[in-house]
């Protein structure tokens, strides 16, 4: 049974008779299980923003029900902000790369993280544990208690000890940004016992790493890096267990974060690419990260042992030097397209972080951060070859 670009049927589809495939597999497949059946290739776009019900019973009795746990209506749509076909095939897909039960798209990273923390100062748990460094927005939101919460900062060893009785998350990143610190999350997660552990997993992806096998309840993306992929679409998704999922949902109905259905077509297009993307692309920042190392200009190379396509590197001379003299990469914000940016963290991404704190997590004033896309390897270095340059050595010329 479904209905046309339906998102129950989709998501019966996936559940219930989908074999466990490989991940290259679940990247085209996930999320499109339906289409053959429907005579479609391309997954269709619904931008209904209301369905019509001629049964208004039936509809209210799909309104409580959501109201009671914030699982998706049965049968047709309702309203926009309730849930939307085309995200759904998006969310299905993207848990089932992070072998969750389910997702819960955003319209950002930062709406996808207010949504989990609404969720559990909800309840009263208004106590977070954070581990610095993470992506400065995130660290700014808890640190100004914009939500109300009260953030502990500590290191994955004093986790176990700043959990008290009203402790709503342990949010993590790892490969954090901008410095690439790497955490054993199977670890953390024991230490947090039963306090839900966030890994924000941006910059890993499922394809190097799949934060809920080792024990995180939730797993956030900012989806406007790899897995968009493209510097083109804005979103965010939480990837968990249903019940989470169901609180989720009901704080994104309330609160209207919700992903755009074009977004989320664009999103689940990306997917179809992301392991293949992301393999390409690390391969190039490892062969990068490499050179770097051996570069006399540069002091220090951070690049993750389980690989990935970020670099961070402090340069012996000026940073902001380097970052005017690329051409053919681009010097922005962001990160995870299929081009390469190079940006420094304490003056951008980072800057809302308190300078001391900043640098007592690592990040240094001398710091570059540095997202490898999928341009050849040499005419990459050659960039970074002229814009590492010292002034001095390039006198005659400017
Ligand atoms: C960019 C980023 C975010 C925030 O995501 P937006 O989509 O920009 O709201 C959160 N976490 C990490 C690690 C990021 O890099």
């Amino acid at each position: 049974m479904f209905t046309l670009a339906g998102m129950d049927s989709a998501r019966t589809a996936t559940a219930s008779r989908t074999p466990l495939r490989a991940l290259a597999t679940e990247a085209v497949h996930a999320g499109r299980d339906d289409l053959a059946r429907q005579g479609l290739h391309a997954p269709p776009i619904d931008l209904s923003t209301t369905y019509p019900s001629y049964d208004s019973r039936g509809e209210a009795a799909r309104i409580d029900a959501f109201a009671a746990t914030g699982a998706e209506p049965d049968g047709p749509p309702v309203y926009g902000r309730l849930g939307n076909p085309t995200v759904a095939r998006f969310e299905t897909a993207l848990a089932r790369l992070e072998k969750t039960e389910t997702a819960v798209a955003f319209a950002s990273g930062m709406a996808a993280l207010t949504a989990v923390l609404l969720v559990r100062a909800s309840l009263g748990l208004r106590h977070v544990v954070a581990v610095r460094p993470l992506y400065g927005c995130s660290d700014h939101l808890l640190t100004a208690g914009l939500l109300g919460t009260e953030v502990t900062w500590t290191d994955p060893a004093g986790v176990a000890d700043a959990l008290r009785p009203e402790t709503g998350l342990v949010l993590v990143e790892s490969p954090a940004n901008p410095t690439l610190a790497e955490i054993d999350l199977r670890a953390l997660a024991h230490s947090c016992g039963s306090v839900p552990l966030l890994a924000d997993n941006t910059f890993a992806t499922p394809v190097l790493q799949r934060p809920a096998e080792q024990g995180a309840r939730l797993v956030l993306h900012s989806a406007t890096k790899y897995l968009g992929g493209h510097g083109d679409v804005m979103a965010g998704v939480v990837a968990c267990d249903e019940e989470f999922a169901g609180h989720l949902r009901q704080v994104r109905f309330a609160t209207g974060g919700v992903l755009h259905p074009l977004a989320g077509y664009l999103l689940l297009r990306g997917l179809a690419t992301l392991p293949v993307r992301v393999r390409a692309a690390s391969a190039n920042a490892a062969e990068l990260a490499g050179r770097l190392a051996a570069d006399p200009r540069v002091t220090r190379v951070h690049y993750p042992r389980i690989g990935g396509a970020m670099i961070a590197f402090e340069v012996d001379g000026d940073p902001h030097e380097v970052i005017g003299r690329v051409r053919l990469i681009t010097p922005a914000v962001s990160l995870g397209s299929v081009d390469t940016l190079i940006q420094h963290p304490a003056s951008i991404s980072h800057r809302i972080v308190d300078a001391v704190d900043r640098r007592g997590a690592g990040v240094s004033d001398r710091l570059l951060r540095l997202s490898v896309g999928l341009e050849d390897v040499d005419d990459l270095w050659a960039d970074l070859d002229t814009a590492l340059e010292r002034p001095v050595r390039a006198s005659g010329q400017y």
